[in-house]
């Protein structure tokens, strides 16, 4: 089977799994945030329209030569149209827009763009798209309005942190005023929006700021989203990557890595102050320790600082011994702590670990994060 040829981005978020990948800018315009390692080395540049639309007609001359094959195997669909056979098998449904900031191009080339998506496949019902709050927060909501009505549905923004030293340490190139304006922005246009926060961005230095801030933040964006589609907070824990800015920063003594007790403490203290917050939290990552730390708030507030409550007050043999099963992929659901064989297990397997090993489970398990990513 042959299939026509056409561009894709290195990434996509986890939710956007069968999405098809539509490659409207290559790599990040930005490239400075300190502990991401996606584009690093590589050069940021502009697609021209007319090349972007002949991507969408090949991948749905893909889409039509994958449709009308009688068997699809490993080896029978090409590596590059292997997303396209995802994105059929998964519904066809949903188109994600690439690479880092394709809000970066001007509204009427990014609305074309989604209105060739569109009419190509008439079965997608969801476009979504990385954006910067630098940018987002530039447009004018006449703007935002135009991509909405083009059918652009969610944005998918990574936040990281509302506390602007944090930000500024990391280098995120924008302040939590921007991420406040770009997030209700969002909003007010009609789209769903989903934050990216990373517990431990602030080291054990920041910590607490880095709280206050993302706390605040969130309870402004969260106030301006309808009820049909509240704000949506996926937690992507911080992991230091070997090669980036930050590990530099580890290196050099100017950053400390929080340990998965310090970050389950930081994420308490979050929803301590996210008291009557209404949004959807999501834990749908391997860097995060605790899976099960997710529902719709406040409703399930109470019970995700329940579980934090129980991981807490583990042990600390125990809770470094859960923390490198975790990241060993071995204990794959903490919420199983809830039961008590789970837990009596966790015991025996952590029994007889002292203070010195107990140490070394938990710094294993921080550097094991990056693995992940
Ligand atoms: S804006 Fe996003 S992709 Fe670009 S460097 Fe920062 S985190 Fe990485």
């Amino acid at each position: 089977m042959t299939t026509p040829s056409f561009e894709q981005g290195p990434i996509r978020p986890p939710s956007e799994a069968a999405s098809l990948l539509v490659r409207v800018v290559r790599n990040c315009s930005w490239n400075r945030c300190r502990f991401c390692p996606v584009y690093k080395g590589s050069r940021f540049s502009l697609r021209a329209l007319d090349q972007v639309l002949a991507d969408v007609d090949a991948m749905r001359a893909a889409a039509d030569v994958l449709e009308a094959a009688t068997a699809l195997g490993p080896g029978s669909v090409p590596p590059e149209a292997f997303q396209v056979a995802r994105f059929l098998r998964g519904g066809a449904g949903a188109a994600f827009l690439q690479d880092a900031d394709p809000c970066a191009v001007t509204p009427d080339k990014l609305a074309a763009v989604i209105e060739h998506v569109r009419r190509a496949f008439p079965t997608v019902t969801k476009v979504t798209t990385y954006g910067r709050a630098a940018t987002l927060a530039r447009r004018r909501p006449a703007e935002l309005a135009l991509l909405a009505a083009a059918g652009l549905t969610r944005v998918h923004l990574g936040m990281e942190s509302g506390s602007d030293e944090v930000l500024a340490r990391v280098d995120k190139g924008c302040t939590a005023a921007q991420l406040v304006t770009a997030g209700r922005q969002v909003l007010e246009a009609g789209m769903e929006l989903c934050f990216y926060v990373m517990p431990g961005l602030g080291g054990r230095e920041l910590a607490a700021e880095h709280v206050r801030g993302t706390a605040a933040v969130l309870r402004e964006v969260a106030a301006a989203a309808p009820t049909e589609h509240p704000l949506v907070v996926r937690l992507r824990t911080t992991a230091v990557v070997p090669g980036t800015p930050l590990a530099d920063d580890e290196a050099a003594g100017h950053f400390a890595l929080p340990d998965d007790v310090e970050v389950a403490a930081e994420l308490h203290a979050l929803l301590e102050q996210l008291d009557g917050v209404r949004l959807e939290l999501r834990s749908d990552h391997a860097l995060n320790l605790m899976s099960d730390l997710e529902g719709s708030l406040p409703d399930d507030r109470a019970r995700c600082l329940a579980a934090l409550d129980q991981f807490l007050a583990l042990s600390p043999a125990e809770q470094a011994e859960l923390a490198l099963e975790r990241r060993l992929g071995v204990f794959r659901q903490p919420g199983a702590l809830l039961d008590a064989q789970g837990r009596l297990a966790l015991q025996r397997r952590a029994a007889g670990a002292d203070e010195a090993e107990t140490a070394k489970k938990l710094e294993a398990a921080k550097r094991f994060r990056a693995r992940f990513l």
